[in-house]
């Protein structure tokens, strides 16, 4: 039977008669097989490739984005050091503008020392001492309570004898010393502030030491790390041996009446009791002109007379 031949048969027969060329069914199996999934797989292909560039598009835009957050980053980092430096800024110029009076007494201890310790206490207020040399308990004890009341202690020489202090830079330092030790052994500590007897431009030390002789001693203990303090507001309590409690008080509060940091001369020693009667006044005073009170360090508003010349 003709039609129950095998294609096979069939093809391999109609190849004899046609001579046409020779397709396989499992060819055109193949053929079909790859027609019907090729397109798929290229399909596959151009969506994988495509997911990839997508992906890359990501990668890309995600560096993008970590660029513009590092940069904002750093913009914020600077605004927050703006901030800071402004309220930095702000604080000086509440510092520069804040009235302070120092209270500073030279000469102690003595028997007034006490007594202006007990009035300051009183009054909440804090000072400075430019203490001389005195190694006895009494002396002693003065130091201590000055340190316990919270106030500061300058070193104002051993001596306060011009003419030994001033006839050299050696003997000044000697002198110097002798009552840094003794501070040191007493309360503990090295002073960093000092004051020179009679102010850093006294003419006294000139007929011992000769002119330049004030310049070397400021230059000299500046380096040393020292800080000097002269003044501003003169309480006149030494123009006499004991000078009218009114004046005092007058002289200081007029002294102070328009400066926003007053560095105030006034003495402790044994003779000078129109200081201690003069200070509650002189208190109340300052306070009613919006004083607040402070003790110096070496980093405080400082007043000195002489000029230094720069270093070479
Ligand atoms: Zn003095």
């Amino acid at each position: 039977m003709h039609d129950k031949k095998s294609p096979y048969i069939y093809i391999r027969d109609s190849k004899k008669k046609r001579r046409d060329p020779a397709i396989k069914p499992a060819a055109i199996i193949l053929i079909v097989f790859l027609l019907l999934f090729i397109p798929h797989y290229i399909l596959q292909a151009a969506a994988y490739i495509d997911t990839l560039q997508q992906l890359e598009k990501m990668k890309e835009g995600n560096n993008e984005l970590n660029k513009e957050n590092t940069s904002l980053k750093n913009e914020l980092d600077r605004a927050q050091k703006g901030l800071e430096n402004l309220k930095q800024e702000m604080e000086k110029t509440k510092d520069v503008n804040k009235k302070v009076a120092y209270l500073t007494f030279d000469d102690g201890p003595s028997t007034n020392t006490g007594k202006i310790l007990q009035i300051l206490n009183n009054e909440h207020v804090k000072a400075t001492f430019f203490v001389v040399g005195n190694n006895t308990d009494f002396g002693k004890e003065a130091y201590r309570q000055i340190i316990a009341g919270g106030h500061a202690i300058g070193n104002h020489t051993y001596s306060h004898n011009y003419r030994t202090l001033y006839g050299s830079v050696e003997a000044f330092q000697e002198d110097f010393m002798q009552l840094e030790n003794l501070l040191y052994e007493t309360i503990g500590q090295r002073p960093s502030i000092l004051r020179f007897p009679g102010g850093s431009n006294n003419h006294v030390s000139r007929k011992y030491g000769g002119r330049q002789l004030m310049n070397r001693l400021a230059d000299l203990k500046t380096k040393e790390g020292y800080q000097f303090f002269d003044w501003n507001v003169d309480s006149r309590d030494a123009s006499k041996i004991v000078q009218n409690t009114d004046t005092i008080v007058q002289s200081v509060l007029n002294g102070s009446r328009n400066k926003k940091k007053a560095i105030i001369l006034m003495h402790d020693s044994q003779v000078k009791t129109t200081t201690v009667q003069a200070l509650p006044r002189i208190i109340a005073g300052l306070k009613k002109q919006g004083f607040s009170f402070d003790s110096l360090t070496k980093d405080s508003f400082t007043n000195q007379f002489i000029k230094q010349k720069p270093a070479h």
